[in-house]
């Protein structure tokens, strides 16, 4: 037995978080080390403790409790703090970085956005290996998101491309062509779907865009036809157990579809989404999957070293 699963079957909190991870489905607004940014900022930002039950739900939580602090200048400080929480718990990958729009805070140009995430992530974690990440917001116009995206894949230094908020905002296919750019560059292509979506999005949403990967895709788990695509596409699933239960998209951690998809040979990973929203760190979401008896130890620790493969 590894010591990472030495350490769940023991409920060793410290051991897991000494142990190498990957979170490759977070979000930099939402997932800044709680106590540094107490530190910093001498405001203390408790997680929700109560389920919220739709995205506008959490879009009025981040606009309560993180849009002050994160204003102007301080967004550099939530992407330093996504740095020290993945040190202060033991992550050694990180997949994350700006959406698009950002460069709107720059004049429009994207080598400043550039620069203060590479400033973030040799203050806050220069040893966490990091794969910059942009993305586009699903409200966003057609139009916007081309424009902003120019310049951002201009400059060649991100490898991942994401899609996230309102998964009903706007069709899929309006994205299809903003895809197909980013292939062209070499990107990585991810999106959220599947989170409040059906199984047949998630499908869906892997054939008009290409995907490699899905951000969530947990509605998958409710057709076995679509787990059997993904599982035979290699379409890997990055999941996020405690967001899902926060958002009411699962009842119970007993209950998360996880098992189901690892019995249909999906591939998945165990990712934070927004650790400062939803209070779990990522060990913990190890240890919370294993404590329910969703998974076991040695599943646990093939998916850990899935995400650092
Ligand atoms: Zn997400």
């Amino acid at each position: 037995m590894s010591a990472f699963q030495a350490a769940l079957e023991a409920g060793d909190l410290a051991a897991i978080r000494a142990t190498p991870k990957a979170d490759l489905h977070l979000h930099a607004i939402g997932s800044g080390n709680r106590d540094f940014l107490r530190e910093r900022t001498g405001r203390d930002i408790a997680p929700v403790d109560h389920v919220l039950t739709s995205m506008d739900d959490m879009h009025a939580w981040t606009g309560e409790h993180l849009a002050a602090l994160f204003q102007g200048q301080g967004r550099a400080l939530a992407y330093e703090a996504t740095f020290v929480q993945a040190v202060r718990d033991g992550v050694t990958r990180v997949e994350v970085g700006a959406d698009v729009w950002e460069i709107t805070h720059y004049d429009n140009q994207a080598q400043p956005v550039w620069e203060m995430l590479q400033a973030a992530h040799a203050a806050g974690g220069p040893d966490v290996e990091w794969i910059p990440q942009m993305a586009f917001s699903r409200h966003c116009p057609f139009r916007a998101l081309d424009f902003w995206m120019t310049p951002m894949l201009e400059l060649g230094v991100f490898q991942t491309l994401d899609l996230s908020g309102d998964e009903f905002a706007q069709p899929i296919e309006v994205f299809a062509p903003l895809y197909r750019r980013a292939k062209a560059a070499g990107l990585k292509l991810k999106a959220h779907v599947g989170e409040w979506g059906t199984a047949d999005d998630v499908w869906r949403a892997v054939e008009v865009l290409e995907l490699d990967e899905v951000q969530h895709g947990i509605a998958a788990a409710g057709s076995p036809q679509v787990m059997r695509a993904l599982a035979d596409a290699g379409v890997r699933l990055h999941i996020c157990p405690t967001s899902n239960l926060k958002l009411g998209r699962v009842a119970r951690m007993e209950d998360h579809p996880i098992r189901a998809l690892v019995d249909a040979g999906v591939n998945v990973t165990i990712n934070t989404d927004d650790v400062l929203i939803f209070g779990s760190s990522l060990s913990e979401e190890y240890l919370a999957l294993h404590q329910a008896g969703v998974l076991t130890a040695a599943e646990l620790d093939a998916i850990r070293l899935e995400g650092l493969s």
